[in-house]
């Protein structure tokens, strides 16, 4: 008898699918703009030089063995990597509230952030899944809705981005925060918000803040892009320690990713903040203790490669400075074929603009993605008609353009806005 009889046939995932087309297609003009990952002005994958060298030191370091890290992870690591986030000066470090894991890249962090307000987080308590609310933004980067319900959360949507204007709806933001019931729990994106590159700047960040102390909601930070939306780590950290200067109840994802290109090597963290530092409610070493019990029972202990690299880039300052040189490398490339994509668009095609701005969406947005605007016909026609693959909700990965394809890219869009 067939066991598995009643298993549903799951679709295959949207962007790898798109790859794997990409990869198929036999056209010689052919653009992926689908998955979210790097690539250079040859459209090649990049490996950073600061890893290129962090890896060579770990191959000649003999004193280095392949033993079992500690089960929250690289201990180098695991302190650099909050302050990375947090600051240097960061209050929560110094008054010992911040309990900190390595985890399988932001992935593996928003995983184990979203289990672990589901055991814990004392506003849930004795409710039900329907009622474990994790409000995450219309739209969201999609693998978060699987990964909340995969724990018994229910993800549900407030309202962000604004396809009249391309823009960020704060109004409508403003006015959802303030109506939830308190303490709710709500996912942020620190910078570089993916799909859309629309993210609050530095005076709206506050007003949502305000309404977090208010209403006492928990701010669950995703930030797989620092460093990527302005080419400054800093900059990009802004909003999270904001909240933590406002003493908002929050935790933090972090992945390696993108801002060190260690995609395949899966190195992240999650830093949850106590209110209080001792062993008392909300203290952190409840809090660590059972992000250790979590880790052990789920991989037992993280791997080791990415930590190293990304430890040695974290401690040593030279190397520290090198990998900001690359960062910002990266970020300057992403920005320029912005203002190229515009001026091609706007000046050179005059193509009808999909928004009330013209195309200055597309310099406008931050980061990685850019929501053009394009419906899912145009995006249709741009894959039969232009070989050029992205998602029918209109994004690209800005990193899929260079100095060789934009032109033909732009030509494309041109012919399916017409
Ligand atoms: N969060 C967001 C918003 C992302 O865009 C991504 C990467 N696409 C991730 C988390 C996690 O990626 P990874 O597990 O590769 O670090």
């Amino acid at each position: 008898a067939d066991v598995f009889a009643t298993t549903p046939l799951n679709p295959p995932d949207a962007i790898f699918k798109l790859t794997a087309d990409y990869k198929a297609d036999t056209f010689d003009k052919k653009v992926n703009l689908g998955v979210g990952a790097y690539r250079d002005n040859a459209g090649k994958p990049f490996v950073l030089p600061v890893v290129r060298k962090a890896k060579i030191l770990i191959a000649n370091d003999e004193t280095l063995d392949h033993e079992y890290l500690p089960i929250a992870g690289l201990p180098a690591f695991t302190s650099a990597t909050g302050k990375l986030i947090f600051g240097e000066d960061s209050p929560a470090l110094k008054e010992g509230r911040v309990s900190t894991i390595q985890t399988i890249s932001g992935t593996g962090a928003n995983h184990y952030g979203a289990a672990f307000l589901e055991r814990f987080y004392g506003p849930w308590a004795g409710k039900t899944k329907e009622e474990k609310v994790i409000y995450v933004s219309n739209p969201t980067w999609a693998n978060h809705k699987s990964i909340f319900n995969s724990v018994g959360c229910t993800p549900v949507d407030y309202p962000y981005y604004d396809p009249k204007t391309i823009g960020l709806n704060l109004t409508a933001f403003l006015d959802f925060l303030r109506s939830a019931p308190a303490q709710s729990v709500f996912l942020l994106h620190a910078c570089a918000h993916n799909p859309t590159g629309v993210d609050p700047t530095r005076e709206q960040w506050k007003e949502i803040a305000d309404i977090f102390t208010a209403k006492g909601h928990y701010a669950f930070f995703d930030c797989a892009y620092q460093g990527f939306a302005s080419g400054d780590l800093d900059n990009d950290a802004w909003a999270v320690r904001h909240f933590v200067e406002k003493k908002v109840p929050l935790l933090v994802c972090q992945s390696y990713a993108k801002n060190a290109g260690l995609y395949g090597e899966r190195i992240g963290a999650l830093n949850v903040v106590a209110s209080h530092s001792g062993d008392v409610e909300g203290g952190a070493q409840r809090i660590n203790s059972q992000l250790l019990l979590m880790q052990r029972s789920e991989i037992s202990n993280p791997p080791t490669f990415g930590a190293r690299i990304v430890s040695l880039i974290l401690n040593d300052p030279k190397l520290f400075a090198e990998w900001k040189q690359d960062i910002s490398s990266m970020a300057e490339r992403i920005i320029l074929m912005r203002k190229k994509l515009f001026d091609l668009l706007e000046n050179k095609y005059k193509t009808p603009a999909v928004g009330p701005n013209g195309w200055s969406h597309i310099t406008s947005q931050i980061g990685m993605f850019s929501f053009t605007g394009l419906n899912p016909q145009q995006c249709k026609d741009l894959l039969e008609k232009g070989h050029i693959y992205l998602t029918a909700n209109g994004r690209i990965s800005m990193a899929g353009l260079n100095e060789s394809n934009i032109e033909y890219f732009a030509e494309c869009v041109d012919k399916v806005v017409r």
